[in-house]
């Protein structure tokens, strides 16, 4: 197995390159030349897996040019044993709707599900032997603390954590700036997550600059985050007992219900993908009427979704044009020089098939937020309250699970204000309440961050 850019099917990576690259040189997406595609009675034989098992099955399917799948297996057990609950995730009822809670782990974001195990990847694939490795990552909020967490102290690593200044969570930041040691730099830079998220994919297009620092990345455009994530679609559909499955995902940047959207490649029976967002709606947009245009960036209670520039959406796209990187190519091009690209009635009806896509403002969120309290004694985050909002815009769709992306206490001020209660810290939270934060500021400028970065490495 070989994979490949969105923007060019002749490239030839291994998964070790992927991972060490996340951005394709030129500017694509990696995707594996093949997906592996259950049969029902293969689907069957993993049903009772527990998460652990599930999860190795599932991940040695991209990787196994370059693991076994013993080493697969222990690193992934290494990777959860610090997460609250054995089983990774936790599956549960409020009202007629189904929970998967994916935030038990060290951040209380789903985001370390991937991270951790990609932690581990990281020194198993040896790519920081022999020089050191500058991990380059852009954070709406909650991909910053989970990386920190995975990587925090590894050899011959170090991390720079972009954040926008001012747009994330209190205790998002606290998080993100108090557990580093000294392989951690966070950075607050003076613009949004898309200014942060354009930085690193400048930098990774800049070669020499790439290479002298021996860049890597782990956002949701690397496509070991992707399939890490699978596992969880499959996990939900066996414990949830039913023919078919449906998902309603608190989206941002397209990586989290992209992984839905493999995992119904790989033969899970799902029915519909829901993607819930919030004022920033490019994705509703794109999905009802075909016009993939980025506007501004609207700060709202679920900052983690503070996004217009879905990366992932590339990786769909890719399908949605029969496969042709050349389409892919060109329709890129159109949204670097005109801000925008359209999708005709034929390609809007593909993704239809398998997606649905909602906007909730902040309005109605915490309205959510209060109604599930009052109602289920059950607080959700904000992020997760937009996936129940979407969910219950589908009155027809049966076996619908939420993906529960954060824990409430991360956002405890919006909670508080909404409900009037004060949420305890989660045990397995690391943070220091009272230690000194340590980030610097720096102007929305890549000739500065570049400096910055290269100042510290020295
Ligand atoms: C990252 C994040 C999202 C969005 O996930 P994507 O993979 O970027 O679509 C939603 N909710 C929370 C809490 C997040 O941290």
């Amino acid at each position: 197995m070989k994979y490949f850019s969105t923007r060019d099917k002749s490239l030839n990576f291994s998964f070790r390159d992927i991972f060490l690259r996340g951005l394709a040189p030129d500017g694509g997406l990696f995707l594996p030349s093949e997906i592996k595609k259950y049969q029902q009675n293969e689907i069957k034989d993993l049903n009772s897996l527990s998460y652990l098992d599930l999860a190795t099955e599932i991940i040695f399917n991209f990787c196994k040019d370059d693991i076994t799948k013993k080493e697969l297996k222990n690193l992934i057990e290494d990777a959860y044993k610090n997460f609250k609950i054995k089983e990774v995730v936790n599956l549960k009822k409020i009202g007629n709707i189904n929970l998967l809670e994916l935030y038990h782990g060290p951040t209380l974001a789903f985001k370390d599900i991937a991270m951790q195990v990609i932690g581990n990847m990281y020194d198993h694939l040896k790519v920081a032997d022999k020089k050191k490795v500058n991990i380059i990552v852009a954070t709406s909020g909650d991909t910053g603390s989970a990386a920190i967490s995975a990587l925090n102290g590894r050899k011959n690593i170090n991390v720079f954590v972009l954040h926008p200044h001012n747009r994330i969570s209190n205790i998002q930041r606290k998080i993100m700036t108090t557990i580093g040691s000294d392989n951690i730099f966070n950075v607050a830079i003076k613009g949004s997550f898309d200014d942060c998220q354009k930085i690193v994919k400048d930098m990774f297009n800049h070669n020499e600059f790439r290479e002298k620092i021996n860049m890597s990345g782990v956002n949701s455009i690397n496509w070991a985050r992707i399939v890490c994530q699978i596992v969880y679609y499959f996990y939900s559909y066996f414990r949830l007992k039913k023919k078919n499955i449906s998902f309603s995902v608190p989206t941002g940047n397209f990586g989290d219900i992209y992984a839905g959207y493999v995992a119904k490649k790989m033969g899970l029976p799902i029915d519909k993908l829901i993607v819930a967002t919030n004022e920033n709606n490019i994705l509703q947009r794109v999905i009802n009427t075909g016009e993939y245009k980025p506007d501004t960036v609207k700060p709202s209670i679920s900052p983690s979704m503070d996004i217009q520039v879905a990366s992932n959406f590339e990786r769909l796209l890719f399908d949605v044009v029969g496969q042709d990187d050349k389409k892919v190519n060109s329709l890129m091009g159109d949204l670097l020089k005109k801000g925008s690209f359209n999708l005709n009635d034929n390609e809007i009806n593909i993704i239809k098939k398998d997606f649905e896509a909602v906007k909730i403002n902040d309005e109605k969120t915490k309205l959510i937020i209060k109604n599930i309290d009052k109602e289920h004694k059950f607080i959700v985050d904000p992020h997760t309250a937009t996936g129940f909002g979407a969910a219950n815009k589908f009155k027809g769709l049966e076996n619908v699970v939420v993906l529960g992306t954060a824990h409430p206490f991360k956002f405890n001020e919006t909670i508080n204000h909404v409900t009037s209660k004060k949420l305890e810290a989660p045990s397995q939270l690391k943070m220091h309440m009272d230690k000194k934060e340590k980030f610097d500021i720096v102007e929305n400028k890549i000739s500065q961050i570049k400096n910055y970065i290269l100042g510290k490495i020295k």
